[in-house]
């Protein structure tokens, strides 16, 4: 069986992100970027399917500029076996992206797709709910739990009153929430090991599809600054400035 799974090069997590000064993004300009955090989550299941003798190859994907290569090499340090760059300089945006991993699915046939729940850099955790759409393939998201049962996977999910269980047939598309397990750190010798392997590149119109975007960013800017506490002595003042000042009470 055989797992794609779509890795997305995104600012790191630690990195407090600036807006541009003409606000039409974030400034990305020497800033640490690193793989999204739930793909991490996403590459380190696959593996773990594979280590059990569930999967029989990983394979790992990423769409963006020539640097993602860097990702890739990540997501091969902590067990994939090979990867595909889809190159382009072009802003992605969700739907662009679904449509390139379509045609990937079409050209590699994996059983499984298993992607982030949701991108840290643009939220829109849409990506793999447009590919299952535009597959026409299962879907379960968020998924906390995955049990690959013959043809079909078994993917627990946490939901606002507790955990729901689905089974899917294969193929099928599962998204990865946080919990789902704690990826492995990458060592040296994998590092090493990763820069062998091999990493096929191709363009977007290798696979016949036009990612111009369809969304126009109008604004970009930064929250509003929280305004400083105060400390109050006692209970009763609190007391008194909810009443009397905040009105709150
Ligand atoms: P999003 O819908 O943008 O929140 O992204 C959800 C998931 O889709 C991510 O966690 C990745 O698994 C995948 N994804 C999104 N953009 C890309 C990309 N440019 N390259 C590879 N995978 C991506």
């Amino acid at each position: 069986m055989k797992i794609l799974v779509p890795v997305k090069r995104v600012v790191d997590y630690n990195v407090k992100v600036r807006v541009k000064a003409d606000g039409s993004g974030v400034d990305i300009a020497n800033v640490k970027m690193s793989m999204n955090p739930f793909d991490e989550i996403a590459v380190e299941e696959a593996v773990r399917l594979k280590e059990k003798g569930v999967a029989t190859e990983v394979v790992a994907v990423s769409c963006g500029v020539t640097q993602c290569q860097e990702t890739l090499r990540t997501a091969m340090a902590i067990g994939a076996d090979r990867a595909i760059l889809v190159e382009t300089d072009e802003e992605l945006q969700p739907l662009a992206v679904a449509k390139l991993l379509k045609a990937l699915v079409e050209k590699e046939n994996p059983s499984l797709v298993i992607l982030g729940k949701q991108a840290i850099d643009d939220d829109a955790n849409q990506t793999g709910q447009m590919l299952a759409a535009l597959l026409d393939w299962p879907q379960a998201t968020f998924a906390s739990k995955v049990e690959v049962q013959g043809d079909a996977v078994e993917v627990t999910r946490e939901v606002d009153g507790g955990l729901e269980t689905l089974k899917l047939t294969l193929p099928a598309i599962v998204t990865t929430d946080l919990r789902l397990n704690e990826p492995r750190y990458v060592t040296l010798p994998n590092i090493m090991k990763a820069k062998k392997k091999p990493l096929d590149t191709v363009k977007p119109a290798d696979l016949g599809v036009d990612v111009t975007p369809r969304l126009k960013t109008l604004k970009v800017a930064e929250p509003p600054k929280r305004s400083a506490g105060i400390k109050v002595p006692d209970v009763a003042t609190l007391v008194d400035k909810l009443k009397n000042e905040a009105k709150v009470i």
